[in-house]
């Protein structure tokens, strides 16, 4: 154990404080998760966390596939696997690419531990310290801690109702590379923005490729929530326009259940064989087990009927959080997503949304302030509120709550 007081790795109760790699700085409880504590207790209107609506999924097909999977393949189920995923399962992952328009082979797609390991093999390929990720602004503090773990700088690119901004997408690197930086890629969540709730315009589409291109930086496009659609399809994904420069990972957490932890990416070939052996380093090969599930539910289950009940729902539960929005807090801001799960809600200018998060608890509603979804303090004057899990009607309970805790921050 050495001492290093000039770090600060951990708390000096820690007898191991002076242990821990220089990296480990940058890990902290996302705000998040220390929300879901608070956020769990069964009183409390949790307009925080983004957990998907489970309970809308077939229990009994589901149970069904966990049967077949342990009376037909069990042997395989139960043993280690391939690195880059069973092959059976990442032909299903390419049907369900195929509804969004993108087209690859099988040997293209790694499965990994839901998306979020693929942000994190992402990084770990790709981002030495002090290198810089573009990201929107705000963008999907998951991806913000990933980066800071491997002493990356997140820089925001502002965003409006149409995402990215292409030019402002060229001052930042421009600006960044005027300043010695070494930009790695630009994260981007195209459709249904975490936390924004906007989608990048099929205009713009090309044009921020067309910028990455130019100044041969890496894309990586983050698509979880792009078939959760209300009205109508987003653009077809940045990976449709351009296969070289984008990497592209998916999900089955929101489409399907998160607990199974299956995801993917879907890489250029030599980006695909050093993720194989990123993700080979990290876990020898993700869950059979789990993959093997997913795969006999992909099957069996009407999938994409499936995925239009979630939409049935999900959009309900937009309208009401909006109309209860217009209702009650009518001297806010929002957007207006037509997919996922988030509304991007704009306070006063006055207010603080993290300062005001305990007195919201205390009214028993909770939501993510601003400041999570920043890398470099900004968000304070705005908020997250997830619609996917309460039902319409503790949306609405929410919201007024909200309104009293609004109310009282303004003195209405
Ligand atoms: N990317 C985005 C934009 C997300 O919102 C999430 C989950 N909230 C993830 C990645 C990670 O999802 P998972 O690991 O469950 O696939």
């Amino acid at each position: 154990m050495q001492d290093s007081s000039s770090t600060n790795r951990g708390t000096n109760l820690d007898p191991w404080y002076g242990a821990y790699a220089a990296r480990t700085a940058g890990l902290s409880a996302s705000e998040v998760r220390a929300l879901f504590a608070v956020a769990s207790r069964p009183e409390v209107v949790s307009l925080a966390g983004g957990m998907p609506f489970v309970a809308a999924l077939p229990e009994d097909l589901i149970r069904s596939a966990f049967d077949t999977v342990m009376r037909t393949q069990g042997p395989m189920a139960l043993q280690y696997g391939s690195g880059q995923g069973v092959p059976a399962l990442r032909e299903h992952i390419l049907e369900v690419m195929a509804e969004e328009g993108i087209r690859a082979g099988v040997d293209d797609v790694v499965t990994t531990t839901g998306s979020q390991q693929a942000i994190d093999l992402v990084a770990k390929l790709f981002l030495d310290p002090g290198d810089v990720v573009l990201a929107e602004a705000p963008s999907y503090v998951g991806a913000i801690g990933v980066f800071r773990s491997y002493q990356a700088r997140t820089v925001h690119v502002a965003m409006d109702s149409d995402g990215l901004i292409p030019q402002a997408l060229r001052e930042t690197i421009a600006a960044e590379r005027a300043a010695g930086s070494t930009i790695k890629f630009l994260y981007t969540v195209p459709n249904f923005h975490n936390p924004a709730g906007v989608t990048m315009s099929a205009a713009r589409r090309p044009e921020i490729l067309e910028i990455a291109r130019s100044n041969g930086i890496l894309v990586v496009e983050d698509n979880p929530y792009g078939l959760l659609w209300f009205d109508k399809a987003p653009p077809p994904p940045l990976r449709t326009l351009e296969d070289d420069g984008v990497i592209y990972l998916g999900s089955f957490s929101k489409t399907l259940a998160p607990g199974f932890r299956v995801g993917w990416v879907l890489a250029p070939h030599a980006i695909r064989e050093k993720l194989v052996l990123a993700a080979e380093s990290a876990i020898l090969s993700p869950s059979s087990f789990n993959q093997l599930v997913v795969n006999e539910y992909l099957n069996t289950a009407d999938w994409r009927a499936q995925i239009d009940v979630f939409r049935g729902v999900y959009r309900e539960r937009k309208e009401t959080m909006l109309s209860a929005l217009s209702e009650h807090l009518p001297e806010l801001t929002w957007t207006n997503p037509n997919g996922g799960f988030y509304v991007w809600v704009t306070l006063p200018p006055e207010l603080d949304s993290k300062q005001m998060l305990p007195r919201a608890v205390t009214e028993l509603v909770a939501y993510t302030p601003g400041t999570a979804f920043y890398a470099d303090g900004g968000g304070r004057s705005e908020m997250r509120l997830s619609f996917c899990y309460p039902t319409p009607e503790n949306i609405r309970m929410g919201i007024r709550r909200l309104a009293t805790v609004v109310g009282g921050e303004l003195d209405l």
